[in-house]
C-alpha cells in the first residue's frame, strides 16, 4: 500500500461560529450516509492497519470501515461494538489525530481516513434505527462484582463483566451515571441524551447502577467484601480541582473549572431559564489553564451569556494540551487568547469581589521534564488584566476520599492507586483499579482502555483465583 488515495477528506458539516458561541447544541453536526460511504471509500484496507495500532482498544477499523463503505451500516456497528461499547462518545471527544488517524497510512501523503467521524456515523445512525441486538449474556456465575464510580473505565469494566455471566453493580457518588462525560464535557461537544442512551445499554444488560453512593462514605471497600462481592474495581477519576496558590484565591468568583463545568453541565445552568441553577456570570470571564477542561469552560462561559471571555496560557498556542480541533473551535468562536502569559496575584474590591488579575509575560525557555519549552517570566512585565470571573483549569489531582478509608492500599506520592499496567491488580487483594485515578488525568479511551484489560483480569480470578 502506497497510501495515494486522491479522494479529499469529508470535512464534517458544523453549526456557523456566530450563531454557536451563544447556543449549546452540537458543534459538528455530522456525516449524511452518503457522506459516510465516500469518506469510507478512502480507506485503503491495508493489510497491516497502523491506524489499529494507535487504537487503545484496537477497534478493527478497516473491518467497521469496509462495512460503511458498503451501506451496511448495522454491521459497522456490531463490528465497532465488539471493542468498543461507548462508540457515540468516542467518535466525538477521542483525540484522533494523536491515535487511529495520526496512524493512518493516508496521513503520510495526504489527510487520513476521518476515523473518529465514521464512528459517530455508525453509533448515531444505530441510535436512530435501533436495529443491532445487544451481545448476548453468557451464563450466570453467581460471582459479584462492585464498580465504583460510572466513568468510562467503570462503564467498560461492568459491560465486559456482566456479559461474562457476572452480577455486577455499578456504584456512583453523583446523582447521574457517566462520570466526566456528564459533568465535565460539554453538551455542545457531547450531547447528555448520547451518555445516557450508552449507559442504558448497560442498564439492558443487566448492571445495576446505583447512584448518591459515595464509597469511603456511604460504604467502605471492606464493607463490599462483607456484603458479599467477589471482587471490586475502583474507577474513580481524578476529580480533585488544583489551584494556583497566588494571593487573592479566596475572592468570590474565582473557582474551579470543576465546580463551574458541574454546575453548568450535571445541575443544567445550560438549560437556564427551564433550569435555574445558581452560577457565577461574568461580563469579562478568563480561564486559567490550556487543556480541554480550560476550552470546555471558555466556551461555556461564552454561552452563559460572557462578553468577553479569555484564555490565559503561560506556554504558547504549539504547547496547548487541548485537542487541536477544539482550540480552533474556541478561535472560531471568537475567544481571546491570552498566550505566554501567568496570572501573579488576583486583585478584588472592598466587597471581595474579584475585580481583575495581575499578571506576566513570558517566554519560553529550555525544554522541562514534560518535554515541552519551559516557561520563563519576562523581568518587568507585569499588567493587570481586568476581569470579573475566574475559572482555574490547570488540572486536577486524585481525591483521597476513598482511598483514606481504604489505608491497606498502595498509593503513589501523590495519592494516585498503584496498579498494575497490564492488569489493574492493586497492592490489595480482590480490588482492582484503572482510569485516571491510576494514570492522572487521561483520555477516555485510556480509561477505557485499563478497564477492558481489568475487566479480563477480574473474570480470570473470579474463574481460577487471585
Ligand atoms: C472538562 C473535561 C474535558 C475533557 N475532554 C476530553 C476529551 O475531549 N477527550 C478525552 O479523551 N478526554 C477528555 N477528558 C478526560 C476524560 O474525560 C477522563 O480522562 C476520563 O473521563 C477518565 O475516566 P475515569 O473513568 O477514570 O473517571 P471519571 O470520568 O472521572 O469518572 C469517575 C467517576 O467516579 C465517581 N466517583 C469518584 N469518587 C467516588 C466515590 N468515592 N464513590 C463513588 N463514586 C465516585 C465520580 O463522581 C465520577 O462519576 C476531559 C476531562 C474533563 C474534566
Ligand atoms: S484507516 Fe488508514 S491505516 Fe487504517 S486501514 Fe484505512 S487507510 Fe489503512
Amino acid at each position: 500500500m502506497t497510501g495515494t488515495n486522491k479522494t479529499p477528506r469529508q470535512s464534517m458539516p458544523e453549526q456557523n461560529p456566530q450563531v454557536r458561541a451563544r447556543n449549546f447544541e452540537e458543534v459538528p453536526l455530522g456525516y449524511t450516509p452518503e457522506m459516510a460511504v465516500a469518506e469510507a471509500g478512502r480507506c485503503l484496507q491495508c493489510k497491516n492497519p497502523t491506524c489499529v495500532q494507535g487504537c487503545p482498544v484496537n477497534v478493527d477499523i478497516p473491518g467497521f470501515i469496509k462495512h460503511i463503505a458498503a451501506g451496511r451500516f448495522d454491521q459497522a456497528i456490531g463490528k465497532i461494538w465488539e471493542r468498543n461499547s461507548l462508540p457515540a462518545v468516542c467518535g466525538r471527544v477521542c483525540p484522533q489525530e494523536i491515535q487511529c488517524e495520526g496512524n493512518c497510512l493516508l496521513g503520510r501523503k495526504g489527510e487520513p481516513v476521518a476515523i473518529g467521524n465514521l464512528e459517530r456515523f455508525a453509533a448515531d445512525w444505530e441510535r436512530a434505527h435501533h436495529v443491532c441486538e445487544l451481545p448476548s449474556r453468557e451464563k450466570a456465575t453467581g460471582k459479584k462484582v462492585a464498580v465504583v464510580g460510572s466513568g468510562p473505565s467503570s462503564l467498560t469494566v461492568a459491560g465486559d463483566l456482566v456479559l461474562k455471566g457476572h452480577e455486577v453493580s455499578l456504584l456512583e457518588a453523583f446523582h447521574k451515571p457517566g462520570g466526566v462525560l456528564v459533568y465535565g464535557i460539554p453538551e455542545f461537544r457531547l450531547p447528555k441524551d448520547i451518555v445516557a442512551s450508552e449507559v442504558s445499554c448497560l442498564g439492558a444488560q443487566g448492571v445495576s447502577i446505583e447512584c448518591d453512593v459515595v464509597v469511603g462514605r456511604t460504604v467502605t471497600v471492606e464493607e463490599l467484601f462483607e456484603q458479599g462481592f467477589d471482587a471490586v474495581y475502583l474507577g474513580v477519576g481524578a476529580g480533585l480541582p488544583k489551584f494556583m496558590n497566588i494571593p487573592g484565591e479566596n475572592l468570590v468568583s474565582v473557582l474551579s473549572a470543576n465546580e463551574y463545568l458541574t454546575r453548568a453541565n450535571l445541575m443544567k445552568a445550560y438549560l437556564f431559564p427551564e433550569v435555574d441553577t445558581p452560577i457565577p456570570q461574568g461580563r469579562h470571564v478568563v480561564v486559567l489553564g490550556g487543556g480541554n477542561v480550560a476550552m470546555d469552560s471558555a466556551r461555556t462561559a461564552m454561552r452563559l451569556g460572557a462578553e468577553k471571555v479569555s484564555i490565559v496560557y503561560r506556554r504558547s498556542r504549539a504547547e496547548m494540551p487541548a485537542r487541536g480541533a477544539e482550540i480552533h473551535h474556541a478561535e472560531e468562536e471568537g475567544l481571546n487568547f491570552e498566550l505566554l502569559v501567568n496570572p501573579v496575584r488576583y486583585l478584588g474590591n472592598e466587597k471581595g469581589r474579584l475585580t481583575g488579575m495581575e499578571c506576566v509575560r513570558m517566554e519560553l525557555g529550555e525544554p522541562d521534564a514534560s518535554g515541552r519549552r519551559r516557561p520563563v517570566t519576562v523581568p518587568g512585565s507585569e499588567f493587570i488584566l481586568e476581569c470579573d470571573l475566574a475559572i482555574v483549569a490547570i488540572g486536577s489531582g486524585a481525591n483521597p476520599l476513598l482511598t483514606r478509608s481504604t489505608p491497606d492500599l498502595p498509593l503513589n506520592k501523590w495519592g494516585y492507586i498503584t496498579a498494575n499496567a497490564e492488569t489493574g491488580k492493586t497492592g490489595k487483594k480482590a480490588v482492582w483499579a484503572g482510569g485516571d485515578i491510576v494514570t492522572g488525568a487521561a483520555t477516555v479511551i485510556l480509561a477505557m482502555g485499563a478497564g477492558r484489560k481489568a475487566a479480563d483480569s477480574i473474570h480470570e480470578y473470579l474463574t481460577w483465583g487471585w
